[in-house]
């Protein structure tokens, strides 16, 4: 009697043992795809991208090399959610998904420069001071950097509303973080870029335009100056301008240039093809005719790139000056989001693509991972038998009838 009790016992501490084993090697699935999931899988997908080649001109290459190419990333349309419409579900998967392709870009790429060009935040337009402040906060959480990066952001109708609702104090709040209002130059390895607040280039002449027009042809005539160094009338107009590298400038803004529609917009993250057609409203969905032209006329630009569409395109100006659209950087607007790699030099560049993983493909590995799991546990529970013991089991009632 007593080694059957002792029998029993050690049958159930098996037994027990043997479910421990089973939970244990379950949780141990759970945990690598996880793991795969929301970390390894931006590594994976983001160390398939490479810096592009570009070509350094050949007067220079003797004192030019690698390291005087400028690597700079370009994302857009990160819409980070606010705690009126953000659900807080989709706001921690977004940015997590959002800080992990950031931070895992920054490790493998190393690049000097990083661009946001606009609409940063989701509803920068009417968040009070608190809510602001807290966006702010995961904001720099989310795309912080080492100091051999630079991060700079140009304003987007989300940051600050639209023109009729874009305020000083907004703009005001927007400089203080961002060190940006009207307009700004910067140089970089001998790279211009000119970041445009394209919100105010609404032509009402009102004082935030004005101001933002103004700043914008300053900018100008500076970057013309150092264009016309050698012609002598331009040394007497241009004699109290501080001296900038010959180099045309980049432009950088929220806005697109005036466009029809996305109708000539090609490749994979373009437009739906039902909404190609849908034209733009000037003012709205891209810069009006006559801002377009100044800029154009202001600037001549050698690149512009600007988001606010969440799609992918690119146009032609005057049939020379390239138009880059930079789609979304955030999963809540893209099932494949993307950003830009440029290998820029003064008088040179090159432009690369960097897609992140397609949420419908991690969407995919859970399913298969859940319905994985799901069969496991069935048959553990002995309630998903093999086809040969099912046939045992019938045959077996079958006699006993
Ligand atoms: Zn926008």
């Amino acid at each position: 009697m007593a080694t059957m009790r002792s029998n029993l016992g050690i049958m159930k501490i098996l037994h027990l043992k043997k479910r421990g084993c089973f939970l244990l090697k379950l949780l141990c699935l759970v945990a690598l795809v996880l793991i795969f999931c929301e970390f390894l899988i931006y590594y994976v997908v983001i160390f398939q991208c490479h810096w592009p080649e570009v070509k350094i001109e050949a007067h220079r290459s003797s004192k030019q090399s690698s390291a005087s190419v400028l690597k700079a990333m370009f994302l857009s349309d990160t819409h980070l959610l606010g705690e009126i419409k953000g659900h807080w579900l989709d706001k921690l998967r977004r940015e997590w998904q959002m800080e992990r392709a950031f931070q895992t870009a920054l490790s493998l790429l190393v690049p000097d420069i990083v661009f946001i060009l606009g609409d940063v935040f989701d509803e920068g337009k009417w968040s009070f001071s608190q809510a602001w402040a807290d966006d702010v906060r995961r904001f720099q959480k989310m795309f912080r950097h080492p100091v051999c990066t630079e991060l700079m952001v140009v304003v987007g109708n989300h940051d600050i509303g639209f023109h009729y609702e874009m305020t000083a104090y907004k703009l005001k709040r927007f400089a203080k973080v961002f060190n940006f209002t009207s307009g700004k130059l910067i140089t970089r390895k001998g790279v211009n870029f000119v970041m445009v607040n394209s919100v105010a280039l609404e032509g009402d002449g009102c004082t935030i335009c004005s101001r933002a027009e103004a700043k914008l042809m300053k900018l100008s005539h500076k970057l013309n100056c150092s264009q016309q160094q050698e012609e002598n009338h331009s040394k007497k107009r241009c004699s109290d301008v501080e001296q900038l590298p010959a180099s045309e400038p980049i432009l950088l803004q929220h806005y697109p240039l005036y466009r029809r529609n996305d109708a000539e917009c090609a490749g994979e993250d373009s437009a739906l093809p039902e909404e190609k057609n849908i034209p733009f409203k000037e003012k709205y969905d891209v810069l009006s005719r006559e801002a377009s032209q100044k800029l154009l006329w202001w600037f001549h630009p050698r690149l512009i790139l600007s988001g606010h569409t969440h799609s992918a395109c690119e146009v032609l100006h005057n049939g020379k000056i390239p138009e880059i659209s930079v789609p979304s950087f955030s999963w809540r607007n893209r099932n494949n989001p993307s950003f830009i790699m440029g290998s820029i030099t003064p008088t040179n560049f090159s432009l690369y693509k960097c897609f992140l993983p397609l949420e419908s493909r991690v969407v995919t590995i859970y399913c298969i991972a859940g319905a994985l799991l799901g069969v496991l546990i069935l048959a553990h529970l002995q309630l998903l038998n093999p086809p040969f013991y099912f046939a045992q089991h019938l045959i077996r009632k079958h006699k006993a009838v």
